[in-house]
């Protein structure tokens, strides 16, 4: 790291720590270093997979905000692995073998953007994904033929860009002049932008054509960005003209997707449409054995049930957890127990966001059997008042929702009452069992088990 990359590092890194509590700072933020920085993307050197998915997943908006903060000309971050204490320049040679997962991070092909470590081999299949699966193997058995284009869909973490990678290195490997590419719809926008702004939109339109398979992920991105949309739209009919597959990811169905012009949705809808849903258990031990394998982990069976039971609908973070896992082991130098693993996912994992007060309030009227109006109702009955008062300990626990809007949301409830029911929750969870084993399940339904 130059001296300049490390001002400009620490600096990110005074901006970041202000937002994450200290314990995930340290987790995951040390040994990080700018590795390079080119024509605006600043190359982030991290010491693993785990670390790299991790940053990449809950870290990535401050990161890049904070690295623009303090360096406007930033426009994207890339990771790379290191190992050790030095940050080691990408190898030239792509194609040489390696056995260590970290170390297959570096051979990302800057040509095609393959990453290898991303295979049908190592792509677990169950029930939420298989459709995906078989028609990403249709993809590659009559390429450009049986299903074009082949749209995955599902929510974060699931395993849509491992799929479509892995139809990409398929290709690659059965059939070394197909000319393959992979890349972000978001890279294909910010490409775009500047060929436009550049006068070069025909140096740029060619270069895409040329592909015999373009696997374009996370297309979502090209919400409200009509321009790049049209360019995608021209794209698309050319190499779809020529039998070329076309392969696109995105976090919902097409249907779904705001701000997309609607030729542009009636193509993608215009091949295979497949989703990826949430893993149910046997799937999630499958995966963590899986990486356990080949990450040569070596950690309790029951810490492994545990993990597969409590992480529900995000692959990326059951591989967190059970690298917290790996990480706490070798630091505290025993075996974690399930209490403690319980303390690790409590501390690391926060709900998401994206849960509204109503499904807080639907969840937990219906976990309860009863019936929501009677929530709002000044009824006192005891069947009413524990769920009433659960719903507000969680809405201002797990939400930091303020006592007023809490009391407003319950029927017009004064704040001091809503106070009272936040302490005697609080309280009673200390003491009763059964009230705490209840709100694992509230918590578990509404957070998928975190
Ligand atoms: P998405 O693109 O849907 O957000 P990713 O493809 O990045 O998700 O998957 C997140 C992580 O989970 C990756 O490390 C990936 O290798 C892993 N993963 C996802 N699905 C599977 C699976 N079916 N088998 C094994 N690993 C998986
Ligand atoms: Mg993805």
């Amino acid at each position: 790291m130059t001296i300049d990359h490390k001002k400009l590092w620490d600096e990110t890194l005074s901006h970041i720590e202000l937002d994450v509590s200290k314990a995930n700072f340290i987790t995951w933020f040390k040994n990080t270093a700018i590795h390079k920085l080119d024509a605006g993307v600043v190359y982030l050197a991290v010491p693993n997979t785990f670390v790299r998915d991790w940053l990449q997943n809950k870290y990535h908006s401050s990161i890049l905000r904070a690295l623009r903060s303090n360096m406007e000309a930033v426009r994207c971050v890339e990771y790379i692995i290191h190992k050790g204490p030095q940050v080691e320049a990408p190898r030239q040679d792509p194609k040489q073998p390696t056995s260590q997962m970290e170390m297959v991070e570096l051979y990302v092909d800057r040509e095609d953007n393959l990453n290898p470590k991303y295979t049908f081999d190592n792509f677990v299949v169950g029930s939420f994904n298989e459709l995906a699966y078989a028609a990403s193997q249709a993809v590659i058995k009559n390429p450009g033929i049986s299903y074009n284009p082949l749209f995955i869909y599902g929510g974060t973490g699931l395993g849509k860009t491992h799929l479509i990678q892995s139809i990409g290195n398929y290709f690659k490997k059965v059939d070394r002049l197909k000319k393959i590419h992979y890349l972000s719809a978001e890279r294909f926008t910010i490409e775009c932008v500047d060929a436009i702004r550049n006068n070069k939109a025909h140096i740029f339109k060619e270069k895409y054509r040329k592909y015999d398979v373009l696997i374009m992920d996370d297309i979502q991105f090209l919400s409200g960005k009509e321009k790049t949309q049209e360019e995608v739209f021209h794209l698309f009919n050319t190499l779809y003209d020529n039998n070329k597959q076309i392969i696109f990811s995105s976090d919902k169905a097409p249907k779904q997707i705001q701000g997309i012009e609607e030729r542009l949705k009636s193509r993608f809808e215009g091949g295979m449409i497949a989703d990826i849903s949430i893993p149910e258990y046997e799937s999630r031990l499958a995966i963590l054995k899986n990486k356990a394998r080949i990450h040569n982990i070596v950690a309790p069976e029951e810490i492994i049930e545990y993990i597969a039971s409590v992480i529900q609908n995000n692959i990326r973070e059951l591989e967190g957890v059970l690298n917290l896992v790996v990480v706490q082991t070798q630091l505290r130098k025993r075996d974690l127990t399930i209490t403690d693993v319980k303390q690790l996912i409590k501390n690391n994992i926060k709900p998401q966001k994206s849960i509204s007060i109503n499904d807080v309030i639907k969840t937990i009227a219906s976990f309860y059997n009863i019936d929501e109006k009677e929530l709002y109702q000044k009824t006192r009955k005891k069947e009413v008042v524990k769920p009433r008062q659960v719903i507000m300990y969680i809405l201002r626990e797990d939400f930091n929702t303020s006592y007023p809007y809490i009391g407003q949301k319950l029927g017009g409830r004064d704040h001091t009452t809503v106070i009272h029911a936040y302490e005697k929750i609080k309280g009673d969870l200390t003491r009763d069992n059964l009230l705490s084993q209840e709100l694992e399940q509230i918590k578990s339904i509404l957070y998928g088990g975190i």
